[in-house]
């Protein structure tokens, strides 16, 4: 019989790392371990890291610092603590880790995190333990299915990783270096999963990828499936409302994707789709592959299949080279598309890429001033989204009560929060709410009867 103990999670980074914290957890489950939030009561602590980033990298190191004095404390009480790190920094950073925080047992790298009670138990006997190998067996196959009541837990929407790592090399991007070569899930894995999740009271599945609409897994027919032919397929899964797919890469965004947009009413109009710069000049030395004209033909013909499609991408500010003049692009872009809200970062250069090496390297303080002037454009024009939701109605999928009594929150098609003074059985359901107050971060709205989109 497993003896009980306790696992706390922490992830960093983006959504499939809270994918992979999650099948982590699934993954201890049969070896005794219940998830807790409160790290003090942890008996294996694991962080899922981020290396997309220098910050995001120190984060982890920091936080390894205070993982440390939790875990003499506990020692000091007689109770072992085992401290795991896994994700992106583990997969780039592997033995270095051990040697700057020697209080960590466990490295795992993101392809093999399935061995995780493996390494457990030989950490426990060994000590520190190291595995960044990119295994033969495929962790999927290896990873324990969620249980009921896990899937129940983590609410009515779920993540579904069907793609992972990438082959673009953009030259600022480590993702193709710690993620590896792009790869997909079969489809009928995929299909089980989405079943299994909406048997469980799942309404809403997002697809997730490094490059996600590069999707090409092996369909049932043993052909490869494009992205819309899996989405077609989840479109019939019983109980599935809503389907999302994230991150997109412009230049594998195919036809038959757009028409799925135009031909599944399931899947939400609203795209993540990274432009990174508005530049030409950029775009190339970025190594994109795409200019901004393909960028904004892209988004076109997605109105054109959509009209109620809405948009929200990354940029990347002071890149190797970037004038006032190519960043003013980028200002630009960002008002030509309308964006409904967008991410911004300031180039972190990342050693073993391309654009580390490049010469025209951005003071500090440009890059700071350039971001503040980014975010305002992405502000301004996220609020003239919302300020155009004004008086729409549209359906809401109901997550989790909200702020006050009697009021329950749930995301419109473009995933703004929405509140609804509505009875919490409606949890799970999707209605159609009019819009009835606009502020800078949610809507609020009225239970209605028809349904529609905003878009533009
Ligand atoms: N695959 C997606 C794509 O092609 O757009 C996104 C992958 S990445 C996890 C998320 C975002 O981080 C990127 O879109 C980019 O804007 C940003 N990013 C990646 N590397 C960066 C770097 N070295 N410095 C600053 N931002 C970076
Ligand atoms: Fe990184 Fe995305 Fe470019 Fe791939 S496509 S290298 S994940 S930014």
């Amino acid at each position: 019989m497993n003896v009980e103990r306790k696992v706390h999670i922490k992830s960093f980074g983006c959504q499939m790392n809270v994918y992979d914290s999650h099948r982590m957890a699934d993954t201890l489950a049969p070896a005794g371990f219940t998830e807790t939030t409160r790290v003090e009561d942890a008996d294996l602590i694991v962080l899922n890291t981020c290396h997309i980033r220098e910050k995001a990298q120190e984060k982890v190191f920091s936080e390894l610092g205070r993982m440390r004095v939790l875990k003499e404390a506990a020692a000091r009480a007689g109770r072992r603590v085992t401290i795991a790190v896994a994700g992106c920094v583990a997969q780039a950073q592997g033995e270095e880790i051990v040697r700057r925080a020697p209080s960590v047992d466990i490295v795992v790298g993101s392809q093999s995190y399935h061995r995780l009670p493996a390494l457990l138990a030989r950490a426990e006997r060994n000590g520190a333990i190291v595995d960044t190998e990119f295994p033969v067996e495929d962790k999927f196959d290896n990873l324990e299915p969620p249980s009921r009541e896990a899937i129940r837990a983590r609410g009515v929407s779920a993540f579904v990783t069907v793609q992972e790592g990438c082959d673009k090399f953009c030259t600022f991007c480590v993702v193709p270096y710690t993620r590896g070569a792009e790869a997909s899930r079969p489809a009928v894995k995929i299909i089980a999963e989405a079943e299994r999740l909406a048997q469980a009271g799942v309404r809403e599945i997002t697809l997730l990828g490094q490059n996600v609409n590069a999707y090409h897994g092996q369909g049932p027919d043993g052909r490869p499936w494009p992205l819309a032919r899996l989405l077609a397929r989840l479109a019939q899964v019983r109980g599935i409302a809503r389907l999302r797919y994230t991150t997109s890469h412009p230049r594998d965004m195919e036809t038959s994707l757009i028409e799925a947009h135009r031909d599944l009413p399931s899947l939400m109009p609203y795209l993540h789709v990274p432009a990174q710069s508005g530049s030409d000049r950029m775009l190339e030395r970025m190594n994109r592959r795409h200019t901004r004209a393909d960028y904004l033909d892209m988004i076109s013909r997605l109105r054109a299949a959509r009209p109620d499609m809405a948009f929200s991408s990354d940029f990347i500010v002071g890149f190797p080279g970037e004038s006032e003049h190519d960043f003013e692009a980028t200002l630009s872009l960002i008002d030509e598309i309308g964006c409904a809200g967008a991410f911004s970062f300031k180039y972190s250069a990342r050693p073993g890429t391309p654009a580390a090496d490049m010469p025209g390297q951005i003071r500090e303080n440009v890059k700071s001033e350039r971001l503040r002037r980014l975010q305002a454009a992405i502000d301004r024009n996220a609020a003239a989204f919302n300020a155009r939701c004004l008086g729409h109605t549209f359906d809401v999928l109901f997550e989790k009560p909200g702020r006050y009594p009697g009021q329950i929150v749930g995301r419109s098609p473009y995933l703004q929060p929405v509140q609804v003074m509505a009875s919490q059985s409606s949890i799970g359901e999707v209605a159609a709410v009019t819009i009835t107050e606009v502020s800078s971060n949610s809507l609020f709205g009225v239970l209605a009867r028809e349904a529609g989109g905003v878009g533009g």
